[in-house]
């Protein structure tokens, strides 16, 4: 027992949560696991949350049992806010919950630093919110550290390593400025209804500063090129940003036969400093 609220499945049943797919509803009904899922966030005592999707509220549970400062909810399912109001009159003053989209709601104005972001996401927002909390404007962000749970395979992703068919943009994108590990992976059947694919929760640190200088946008230009023919040299693939892009690669000592996937942090961002240097025009 974490709480004195009644189990999740009593819950659903009493509100008519039947899950809808369209919504990417498969909901976490075990308070153990979404207490440990909590736990992976690390002390949350002196933390505001933000968490997507709380659904019926099991992660949110877990959360304030694991003595969540505040815990900023944002839920698109109407159907859900009955359940939700019930976990926050267990916790005074410790949730609130705002009904909407997470892809269209600003909650900065609701949270109070330092801010941790805690979800079990919604499999079809799930990687665009994850891309636009690892890009904003200015760095470090808003939040210290984000605590997600993906399929499996956007997972490994996240934190893949060069060498690895999972590497890509969103390895680079992640590691580039944070720290990122899986801490927990899922088969389908610990959720209801059980999805096609095993899960894994990711904990990414926001690192104070980037692991190596390089401008944003321009990092991104250069790792999407790469990426976008991935089987290609980066003499090829990287053509059309510049023309004389193989000398370049020679001038830094990356292969020009080299392939994207082949490329550590380092030398994208080397390149991406290289060609944001008008002396190397
Ligand atoms: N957190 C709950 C759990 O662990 O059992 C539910 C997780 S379920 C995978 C995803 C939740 O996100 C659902 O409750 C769904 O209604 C909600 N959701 C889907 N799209 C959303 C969006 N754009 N904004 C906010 N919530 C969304």
């Amino acid at each position: 027992m974490i709480d004195a609220l009644p189990p999740l499945r009593e819950v659903i049943a009493r509100h008519e949560l039947r899950a809808r797919k369209s919504l990417g509803q498969n909901f976490l009904l075990d308070l153990n696991l979404t207490s440990r899922i909590a736990r992976a966030a690390g002390d949350l005592r002196r933390a505001d949350v933000l968490e997507i999707g709380p659904g019926p509220g099991g992660l949110t549970r877990g959360l304030l049992a694991e003595g969540a400062r505040h815990v900023l909810a944002i839920e698109k399912d109407a159907r859900c806010l009955p359940a939700l109001a019930e976990i926050a009159a267990a916790h005074p003053g410790r949730l609130t919950v705002l009904q909407g989209d997470a892809l269209q709601i600003d909650p900065r104005a609701h949270l109070t630093p330092p801010i941790r972001v805690v979800a079990n996401l919604p499999y079809n927002v799930g990687t665009e919110l994850l891309v636009r909390w690892l890009t904003p404007p200015d760095w470090p962000p808003f939040w210290e550290s984000l605590t997600l749970m993906f399929q499996r395979e956007v997972a490994e992703r996240i934190v893949a390593q060069p060498g690895s068919k999972a590497y890509g943009r969103l390895a680079i994108l992640a590691q580039w400025r944070c720290s990122a590990r899986i801490v927990l992976t899922l088969p389908p059947e610990a959720f209801t209804p059980p999805p096609k694919v095993a899960s894994a929760v990711v904990h990414l640190t926001a690192l104070p500063e980037p692991r190596f200088p390089a401008d944003a946008k321009l990092l991104e230009r250069v790792v999407a090129a790469a990426f976008n023919q991935r089987r290609k040299m980066l003499r090829a693939s990287l053509r059309g940003l510049d023309p004389r892009i193989e000398a370049r690669l020679e001038r830094l000592g990356i292969p020009p036969t080299a392939r994207a996937e082949e490329i550590g942090l380092d030398a994208f961002c080397a390149l991406a400093r290289d060609m944001g240097d008008p002396a190397n025009g």
